[in-house]
């Protein structure tokens, strides 16, 4: 996190890690020459100072990616972008330890959780490696075969601008990096001003990696002005965002003025519904990993416990002894289990909705306050018992917490799972497969799981329904969000044709 910047523009940054800008295989200062500084959130310390970068910087990095793709990277053959994504993929592998413990001292995540993720990375550019080299287009039958032959062709869409959030840099990156790269893409990536030193990092592993000058720049920025002046950039061809709703929607309304396409992975309220006839022990496992796993802050969160009447008690009983012994402290602690919140603008609306559940007269099983034994951001996981219409069962909080609700039969249970304005997962436990499977058709989400909770996967589709989101991350069809069609008409008989008749 970097709430530094305005409180203090002329503190003495001795022995802090700086990070530029990456343009053009490069660090380089902001063109101001301004400075920001990162905050770990469990020091509550400084620990590096980032480029402020504005639209100048906006400017000469979309500028540099555009060089890079007419110049380089389009014109390559999807083999040696292949050669290249493989090469990639080791070097993340290589580094995974040092980029790692850049996000856990930027965002406070857990050592083991983002070192997981890190060394998981390498599998998406490995992935997308193996769809470069088969950007395939098609023949197609023309109306009148024996005058017309057609083909099509994908092209690479251009220069993209991406928009990452803080919770998950470098991963949430890579949903959008290794398609469009495997695309022929360039990009320009505004990483979050709470976690923007991983990205620079990584940037700069890449270039080293072999991926040309220009083709992956990056811009950091304080305030949101960076992130506004690349989203409105006239120089893009596609805009792909992850972040808040409320963000989402400027970010989209910015590129859709441009006419520029766009792809929002969005927030989410997601459901964990449990049926009687579960495995209790293994559901609430899933609901720990869904909603208290990195500080609930992740955008699939199952943050929405739905559960038949007849097991609330025993289920709940059971994650409350889980959420109680759950241990919080030192991110960097192989025996820590749950971090510090990420920054403390997001601590204190943790907080406030905590309070608000209080006010609306729910009852609070367990946590519902910060952890005075650490102080700093930490927050205890809680559980609330609320109903369907309680402001907390129905906001994204991004924090610890899970709200617990019933139902009576499989009608209400789809019923409860859909009554929300997002749409981008949610989870089923049951033994019955049929009713597994009714469920997974019936709970409008862009990712369920059965009897399992926060998995994702390169080779999987990843987004959402409604508030959600716009488009897919990951899976083949995710190199098409990067792509244009091309349809080509070859005449065939040489002749002249009637000058006033179409086809
Ligand atoms: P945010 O929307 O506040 O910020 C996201 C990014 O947008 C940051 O880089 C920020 O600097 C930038 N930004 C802010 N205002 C902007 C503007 N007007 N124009 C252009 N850019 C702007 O989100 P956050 O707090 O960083 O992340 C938390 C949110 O992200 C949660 O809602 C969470 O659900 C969501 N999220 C979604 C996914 C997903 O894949 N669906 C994954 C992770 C997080």
């Amino acid at each position: 996190m970097s709430d530094i910047a305005t409180e203090s523009p002329t503190r003495d940054t001795d022995g802090l890690e700086t990070f530029g800008l990456f343009i053009d295989g490069e660090q380089v200062p902001a063109a101001s020459g301004k400075t920001f500084e990162s905050n770990n959130p469990y020091t509550g310390r400084s620990w590096a100072v980032l480029a402020d970068g504005s639209h100048e910087d906006v400017d000469r990095a979309v500028a540099s990616s555009r060089a890079a793709f007419e110049g380089t990277w389009r014109p390559m053959s999807g083999f040696q972008r292949a050669a290249i994504l493989r090469r990639v993929a080791e070097a993340i592998t290589d580094n995974a330890e040092r980029l790692a413990l850049l996000e856990v001292r930027d965002s406070g995540k857990l050592m083991r959780e983002m070192r997981g993720q890190l060394l998981g990375l390498g599998t998406w550019y490995s992935y997308f490696s193996g769809l470069a080299d088969k950007l395939e287009g098609r023949t197609v039958p023309a109306l009148d075969p024996s005058a017309y032959f057609g083909y099509t062709l994908r092209e690479p869409a251009g220069v993209v601008g991406a928009i990452t959030p803080w919770n998950s840099p470098l991963l949430l990156l890579t949903f959008k990096l290794a398609p469009l790269l495997a695309a022929g893409c360039t990009c320009v990536v505004k990483p979050s001003e709470h976690a923007p030193a991983s990205t620079v990092a990584f940037a700069e592993v890449l270039h080293e990696a072999g991926l040309p000058p220009g083709v992956l720049n990056v811009v950091t920025g304080w305030d949101r002005s960076t992130g506004e002046a690349l989203a409105a950039h006239r120089g893009l061809d596609k805009v792909a965002f992850t972040g808040s709703t409320a963000t989402g929607a400027k970010v989209a309304q910015a590129a859709v003025a441009n006419i520029n396409k766009v792809t929002l992975e969005l927030g989410g309220k997601s459901p964990q519904v449990v049926f009687p006839d579960a495995d209790l022990d293994a559901a609430a496992n899933g609901l720990v990993a869904g909603v208290f796993a990195a500080t609930g802050q992740t955008c699939m969160a199952g943050s929405r416990l739905i559960v038949h009447e007849d097991v609330r008690d025993e289920l709940v009983a059971r994650v409350v002894a889980r959420a109680e012994a759950i241990v919080q402290g030192d991110p960097t602690e192989a025996a820590t289990e749950m971090g510090p919140v990420a920054n403390r603008a997001q601590y204190e609306k943790v907080l406030g909705y905590l309070q608000g559940a209080r006010d609306e007269g729910w009852t609070i099983a367990t946590g519902g306050v910060p952890n005075d034994d650490l102080g700093g951001l930490f927050v205890r996981p809680t559980v609330v018992l609320a109903g369907p219409d309680a402001t907390i069962a129905r906001e994204e909080v991004f924090g610890p917490v899970l709200t617990a609700y019933t139902f009576r039969d499989e009608d209400e249970a789809v019923r409860l799972a859909n009554d929300t304005l997002y749409g981008l997962a949610g989870a089923v436990w049951t033994k019955d497969v049929h009713r597994a499977h009714r469920m997974a058709s019936a709970i409008r989400a862009g990712t369920v799981w059965i009897n399992a909770y926060r998995v994702v996967a390169p080779n999987m589709p990843f987004g959402g329904f409604g508030l959600s989101g716009i488009g897919r991350e990951n899976g083949s069809a995710a190199v098409d969000e990067y792509l244009e069609n091309k349809s080509v008409f070859v005449e065939l008989t040489g002749g002249t044709r009637d000058p006033f008749k179409l086809g």
